[in-house]
């Protein structure tokens, strides 16, 4: 199977009623999509699909994990990804047409590609700051060893810039 095919489901051929699905999302995928800023990850969605006669309902859940980088210590941490949505797909109005929660198929395609939506919720489930979670005293469990890292080129950085610095410098290439 194509990586891009895999996350289509052919609805034409199944019967009116529920329908349960499982995709995988991984690395290749993640990686694909640099709008998440994350190096890894390892998803699951849980695809329940209902079919009747003019529309398909989908009741999606995504769980896993993505690797983003932490906004404090700037290392790579696991993080925790759960999304539950509801995505409509109905087979009248303007074929193509798509706000976030109900598409609009045309009948005779038969199949409908989640791709994006997988990738739109993810993307939704990533909070605006991302932090190491906090450990039992609610301190961060970031990288002690980048934070110093860090802390040190703070300093070395603010030295560079003084201009008492500069002007000392000068003075002594005379
Ligand atoms: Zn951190």
């Amino acid at each position: 199977m194509k990586t891009e095919n895999q996350y289509i489901i052919a609805y034409k051929g199944l019967h009116e009623g529920s329908h349960d699905f499982i995709f995988n999302i991984g690395k290749s995928f993640i990686e694909k999509h640099e709008f998440l800023e994350a190096r890894d990850g390892k998803l699951r969605a849980d695809v329940n699909m209902v079919k009747s006669a003019t529309q398909l309902v989908f009741a999606i859940t995504i769980g896993g994990f993505i690797e983003v980088q932490c906004d404090r210590c700037l290392d790579y941490f696991p993080l925790e990804i759960n999304f539950t949505g509801t995505l409509y797909a109905k087979f009248s109005g303007t074929t193509g047409e798509y706000d976030g929660e109900v598409i609009v198929l045309d009948p005779e395609e038969g199949e409908i590609d989640l791709k994006q939506y997988f990738f739109e919720s993810i993307g939704l489930s990533i909070p605006y700051r991302k932090i190491h979670p906090p450990d039992r005293n609610n301190e961060p469990t970031c990288n002690r060893e980048m934070l110093t890292r860090l802390g040190e080129h703070i300093v070395s950085g603010e030295s560079k810039n003084n201009p008492l610095q500069d002007k000392l410098k000068d003075l002594s290439n005379l």
